[in-house]
């Protein structure tokens, strides 16, 4: 094992460890390196390494006696994203795969298809060659089975998800799987994991039935080794003496393999509880468990399945789930994953820039509020009113709408020159990893008192707005101190009461546009205190769908080890690479007390003949903050939001 030890270890310390290590018949080597102080310690005889970790002076314990490589996390610190045709599994996503058992015919599959896609699935599952327990039950459709399974995923925009028993069977499915998937049966059938792994496709390995956790990653290993990068490691429950449930959900694997391997890591709770009411919690406690998505069997009609109908949901099950599922992933940090726009959303094409988008097909931007919101506005003037504006209830729901292609773009707020940063919507950003900063626009915020036609100011007694809108005009109603101050969700949505009480007594506080929306007039405008008022919005669209041919501006996330200097450092490195860094917002990182998610905005260097070598020094900057992140952990979760232009709106 190798011993990292803290920077400044006394050497009273160092010699502790050096013993104890030497009592347990180990021998010790010291590496003085540049940065830091390793011991290798050598020997026949084991040693658990957390006896180690909790002497005083050591920073970590690398043991270097594992026997798969690939797959470990000493291989790779990242944890891994596996794509499948643009669905993400792994990160900060919550990806679920839903769909019967087996393919049992076209209108079962296609109808399972169109009821799991229009629950949130992302992918769409059914076996054409099951290995089943008894060789008189039903033994799968075979390669008719895989075919009009690709046609049901490929009608809802699904990839699809098979299970492979036999490496003879390659022919027949290879022009049809997204994802092959190694049953538990077949864990260790070492043979096949070679063939199957030598496809260099997508593989979602489930744990074998008794396979100890360390057994089932040298399963990924021979997948790994024989030539694909995406394994996405299964637990569907284990054997044990329990019989109330088909198999023993072992929950705990979740936070074990977190901890072993980069890989990512879903739960199949139909396989493990084995029955239908024991689905959905179960799949609750893998989210909250930290599971990077869920496999599910749902039937249109579990009653009449030829596999696995006693444990198969019921549609309406799988919606209700989805919903909580929606709940509880902000609760643990992640988000849950959608679909991708189907290219004929986007007038099928599938790169386009920035500025030519526009005149491919009439855009729709989502924004939150009603209309007349200032993000209305934003929204009119970035896009010159050649955008239609899409109302949203809240700032999530404008993000939904990006990413399940209602919209092709949000306006989100980000900033205001007097109150500070919307916080809700730089988490947001964080959270949501499937979405990236296209554009930026800055707009002025002007207030009016507006009121019903035929009213003077003498008439008002009460003034209603956002405690924004009332707060940035408090000179402007010191005037008036009789009236009253009542709040509402939004400057429009005060605009409408006023307009929908008839009461010439009420007053609102609310931008210009909504005296023409609503029926009011204006009794007088620019009446903020200060007119320097200004709110930044960002532009959001689905990740990988825009390039931005001139960058002017950039935004990136990362966070930093907990030690002294280590912001610094990362801060250094964009002097070092000429970048002008604008901005640096940070927000504590959900159940990691007094951790921080660094945001830093980049003003992309002038002079520069051309912006793409401005996106040259932020990229060399970042990949070499993606190099510290590797070497030593300094910087950790690089990310970048975008590369993107900004626009001023006077
Ligand atoms: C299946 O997913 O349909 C299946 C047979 O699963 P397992 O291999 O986990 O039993
Ligand atoms: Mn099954």
């Amino acid at each position: 094992m190798v011993i990292v030890l803290e920077k400044n270890i006394r050497d009273d310390d160092k010699q502790r460890i050096r013993n104890f290590l030497e009592k347990n018949s180990l021998r010790v080597n010291e590496i003085t390196g540049e940065e830091e102080t390793i011991f290798g310690a050598v020997g026949k005889v084991g040693i658990d390494p957390r006896e180690v970790e909790i002497l005083p002076g050591v920073q970590r314990v690398i043991p270097i006696s594992k026997p798969y490589k690939m797959a470990s996390r000493e291989f790779k610190r990242e944890d891994s994203v596996v794509n499948v045709r643009g669905v993400k599994v792994g990160g900060r996503r919550v990806s679920v795969i839903a769909g019967p058992c087996a393919v049992e015919s076209a209108e079962q599959i296609m109808e399972s298809a169109a009821r799991v896609a229009e629950s949130g699935a992302v992918m769409l599952r059914g076996g054409a060659y099951k290995p089943r327990t008894s060789p008189y039950a039903f033994q799968g459709m075979g390669e008719e089975g895989v075919r009009i399974l690709r046609e049901a995923g490929d009608a809802y925009g699904l990839p699809v998800v098979t299970e492979i028993v036999s490496a003879e069977h390659i022919p027949a499915m290879r022009d049809y799987v997204d994802v092959y998937q190694i049953g538990a049966r077949n864990m260790q059938n070492f043979e096949l994991l070679k063939k199957v792994g030598a496809l260099g496709k997508p593989v979602i390995l489930k744990r074998g039935l008794s396979a100890t956790i360390e057994e089932w990653l040298m399963a990924a290993e021979y997948l790994l080794a024989s030539g694909t990068e995406d394994v996405i490691l299964c637990e569907r429950g284990i054997r044990t003496y329990e019989r109330a449930t088909r198999n023993t959900l072992d929950l705990s694997a979740i936070p074990v393999l977190r901890s072993l391997t980069h890989l990512p890591i879903i739960v199949d709770p139909s396989h493990a509880v084995g029955v239908r009411d024991k689905v959905s919690p179960m799949s609750l406690a893998a989210i909250a468990a930290g599971a990077d998505g869920l496999i599910v069997e749902v039937h249109p009609c579990p009653d009449c399945a030829l596999s696995d109908g006693a444990q198969s949901l019921y549609p309406e099950q799988f919606e209700k789930m989805m919903r909580d599922i929606e709940v509880l992933a902000p609760v643990v940090g992640r988000s849950v994953s959608r679909r991708p726009v189907p290219s004929s959303v986007l007038g099928g094409q599938k790169k386009k820039t920035a500025e030519t988008s526009s005149a491919s097909r009439p855009l729709t931007c989502a924004y939150s509020g009603g209309r007349g919101a200032y993000a209305e506005q934003a929204i009119q003037r970035y896009y010159d009113d050649e955008a239609t504006a899409l109302p949203m209830a809240n700032f999530r729901e404008v993000i939904h709408a990006v990413l399940d292609g209602r919209a092709e773009y949000g306006m989100l707020p980000i900033e205001n020159s007097l109150a500070g940063s919307v916080y809700e919507n730089y988490d947001n950003l964080a959270l949501y990893e499937d979405i990236e900063i296209v554009g930026a626009v800055t707009l002025r915020i002007e207030h009016s008192l507006l009121a019903l036609k035929g009213a003077t100011i003498d008439d008002i007694q009460s003034v209603y707005s956002h405690p924004q809108g009332l707060a940035q005009c408090d000179d402007f109603l010191s005037k008036y101190p009789a009236w009253k101050h009542i709040e509402t969700a939004s400057t429009s949505g005060a605009a409408e009461l006023v307009a929908s009480a008839q009461d010439k007594t009420r007053a609102a506080i609310a931008s210009e546009v909504n005296a023409a929306i609503y029926r009011l007039q204006s009794l007088k405008t620019g009446i903020e205190t200060n007119p320097r008022n200004y709110t930044r919005f960002v532009v959001i669209a689905r990740s990988g769908e825009l390039v931005c041919e001139n960058p002017n501006h950039s935004t990136v996330i990362f966070t930093v080890a907990n030690r002294p200097g280590a912001l610094h450092e990362a801060l250094g490195l964009f002097m070092k690479h000429g970048l002008n860094l604008t901005k640096l917002e940070s927000r504590p990182i959900q159940g990691e007390p007094w951790r921080y998610r660094f945001y830093a905005n980049v003003n992309l260097p002038e002079g520069v003949a051309s912006s793409v070598v401005a996106a040259e020094h932020m990229k060399a900057a970042l990949a070499e903050m993606q190099k510290m992140s590797q070497d030593d952990g300094i910087v950790q979760g690089v990310r970048i939001l975008g590369l993107y232009n900004t626009k001023e709106l006077a």
